[in-house]
């Protein structure tokens, strides 16, 4: 069999090979209601005019970039809209884009698909989330961040604690069984009982997953001003570690599992999408903005939507950017990337992946994280200890 393109003018070189099949879809939508002041992620606030054309354009770049993917062993058995806000979009838009994908493109059968949308508080009622539910998502992830109104304010989200409560309270009745919720530690002027708080508060919902991540501050945002200013102070390192240690403690009693370094779910409920990336498989990106990676190459499309609508609309290229990885360059990834995971990596899994054996080829380096308590070896795994979880930035920068 020769290879196909499987992509929406695919750039160069970037033709899905039979046996290295896709199984992941992710769709960007780009728009939010207000632009929160630590965030980098592409998004835009006061473009919803622009969402009809959006909408018209990634219907045709799914329907196009399927047809022209020729790999028959192509399942898709994870799909997720992201943001920016999905839910800002009308929800008959989200239940049809939904729909589009799963005409166009070949999946797994019904009970191994998982399909999630990310939501934030006050953007969705009872209703809405009803209607998609019953469009096929089964995966609700709400954007909660924190259950306390001064950290909110501060944080600058357009939602209350109650929002929040009153969205996962309509998600269980719309029938969502797995919902995440997103919250974050580590704010300027967050105590460590403030942040005990904050996930006592999500975990008394009895949500499935949550993702708990400590705020970081991002150059280019308002924040990443207001900290070189002096106007923003962010807690000493030592409570934002005495967080984590909390975070440990009360997760593990209310029966969450810890498996990667900032996510955490309960037996089955680990997102399937995110495993997808921590082990460095190929996906699919769809939407203005967004990142895909296929046969080898990494490619982003243009966050232009009035371009992205136009190129699509004539069949021209839409990447911005595209970057095509080598075989060490993978392997490197994909050690970094399944670190972050609490079941580490497999040796003899990357030799065969990618003939080269980790030990060798980190060698003293290696060593010397294992000696310092940082990285675990037993047999066939590779795992970071808990204290290399704690310092995970400075070993993956050791190995990058
Ligand atoms: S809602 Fe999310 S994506 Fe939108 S600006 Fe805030 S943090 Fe960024």
């Amino acid at each position: 069999m020769t290879a196909q393109p499987c992509l929406t003018n695919p750039p160069e070189g970037m033709a899905i090979h039979p046996k290295r099949p896709c199984s992941a879809l992710y769709l960007h939508v780009p728009f939010c209601l207000q632009k929160c002041p630590y965030c980098s992620f592409f998004s835009l606030a006061g473009k919803n005019h622009l969402q009809p054309l959006y909408a018209k354009a990634v219907s045709m770049q799914i329907r196009q970039t399927a047809s022209n993917c020729a790999n028959e062993s192509c399942r898709l058995e994870t799909i997720f809209f992201g943001g920016g806000t999905p839910t800002l979009l009308p929800t008959e838009t989200l239940a049809r884009l939904l729909g589009d994908c799963l005409n166009a493109f070949p999946v797994a059968a019904d009970k191994k698909l998982e399909i999630t949308i990310e939501a934030n508080p006050a953007t969705v009622d009872k209703n809405d989330l009803t209607i998609l539910r019953l469009a096929g998502f089964n995966r609700l992830s709400i954007g909660v961040q924190s259950l306390t109104e001064l950290e909110l304010a501060l944080l600058g989200r357009p939602h209350t604690a109650l929002d929040a409560r009153q969205t996962f309270s309509d998600a269980r009745q719309a029938g969502f069984t797995n919902i995440n919720l997103d919250l974050m530690y580590g704010l300027p002027g967050q105590r460590i009982a403030d942040w005990r708080y904050n996930l006592e508060q999500a975990l008394a919902l009895a949500p499935e997953h949550l993702s708990l991540y400590e705020l970081t501050i991002e150059e280019g945002t308002p924040f990443a001003e207001q900290v070189r200013r002096g106007s923003l102070r962010l807690p000493a390192e030592e409570d934002v570690l005495a967080m984590l240690e909390e975070t440990k403690t009360l997760v593990r009693q209310a029966g969450f599992r810890r498996y990667e370094i900032s996510n955490y779910g309960r037996s089955g409920f680990q997102c399937r999408h995110n495993i997808n990336y921590w082990q460095n498989r190929s996906y699919i990106g769809l939407g203005p903005g967004a990142v895909g990676c296929l046969n080898h190459t990494r490619y982003t499309a243009t966050k232009d939507i009035e371009q992205f609508a136009e190129h699509i609309a004539a069949g021209k290229p839409i990447w911005e950017d595209e970057e095509h990885l080598t075989k060490e360059e993978r392997f490197r990834e994909t050690v970094i990337m399944g670190l972050r995971m609490t079941s580490g990596i497999s040796i003899a899994g990357l030799q065969k992946r990618f003939g080269i054996d980790p030990l060798a080829y980190y060698g003293p380096t290696l060593d010397r994280l294992i000696r310092q308590g940082l990285l675990h070896h037993d047999n066939d795994h590779l795992c970071l200890t808990d204290r290399g979880l704690l310092l995970a930035n400075m070993v993956m920068a050791e190995l990058v």
